[in-house]
């Protein structure tokens, strides 16, 4: 009988120490945060910058601080990407900014527009589209943004203005690692939408491993800081926060 209940014992401790696989195995949720429009300067671009997350900082190429904003993120170790105004469905053409990407350009104009906003903007390891809801649909245009991205190493994350786009396709025929935006934390701009948003983030984690959102500096900028700082214990309760380079699997990522 001792042999036996010695044996149990024994089985007991065992299993004590064998970790629980199921438990091992859940992987751990992850949040990117994107903030779009850096480069002009922008109001809450202190703020943003100083947020005790590692994010991603989408920034405008050929504006005043284009490059300081993405050298300073690059310092506070967030992931710096090439944030391309491209043309809009609706709205002004004075709000692309400089080097923007139109439908009515050439295709050796385009390539060449995306090679000096890489070039312009230090540490870029990808690109996502500022407005653009009728570039991002147009396949002759995205086929040419992307291919520039495979070439030079770049992700592509669609900031997702329009439904109709192609993106997600051609990026997947052309090979290059591609994300999506799941959610604007500040499309309208009062207090209570970004907090509304910011729950509806939380709540998606419910149902999602992965999430991109994304925010923006400008008039917005400094409530969408103090809001994501006020959330940062609450949304790591659920998840982690990374930067948009630890969602694109290591053997797709090129730097
Ligand atoms: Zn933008």
């Amino acid at each position: 009988m001792n042999v036996v209940r010695n044996a149990v014992t024994i089985c007991m401790f065992v299993f004590l120490l064998t970790p629980s696989y199921s438990f091992a195995e859940t992987p751990t949720k992850q949040v990117a945060i994107i903030i779009d429009d850096l480069g002009n300067n922008m109001t809450g671009t202190k703020e943003i910058l100083a947020l005790p997350i590692p994010i991603t900082v989408a920034i405008m190429p050929f504006l005043p601080t284009s490059k300081s904003d993405a050298e300073a993120a690059h310092r506070l170790g967030h992931d710096v990407i090439i944030h391309l105004p491209m043309e809009p469905l609706h709205g002004k053409r004075s709000w692309l900014g400089p080097g923007s990407i139109t439908t009515d350009l050439s295709s050796k104009e385009i390539r060449y527009r995306v090679e000096q906003a890489i070039k312009d903007v230090p540490h870029a390891i990808g690109v996502n589209n500022h407005m653009g809801s009728k570039v991002t649909a147009d396949k002759r245009v995205m086929k040419i943004v992307l291919e520039v991205c495979r070439e030079h190493g770049l992700i592509f994350i669609d900031s997702k203005t329009s439904p109709k786009n192609v993106v997600s396709k051609l990026a997947v025929e052309l090979g290059v690692p591609y994300l999506e935006n799941q959610l604007f934390f500040d499309d309208v701009y009062t207090t209570q939408h970004i907090i509304g948003q910011t729950k509806k983030l939380i709540h998606k984690l419910e149902h999602s491993n992965h999430i991109v959102a994304i925010g923006h500096v400008g008039p917005p900028g400094e409530k969408t800081a103090a809001i994501l700082r006020d959330f940062i214990p609450v949304i790591k309760e659920n998840a982690e926060f990374v930067k948009a380079s630890s969602l694109v699997p290591e053997r797709q990522f090129i730097q």
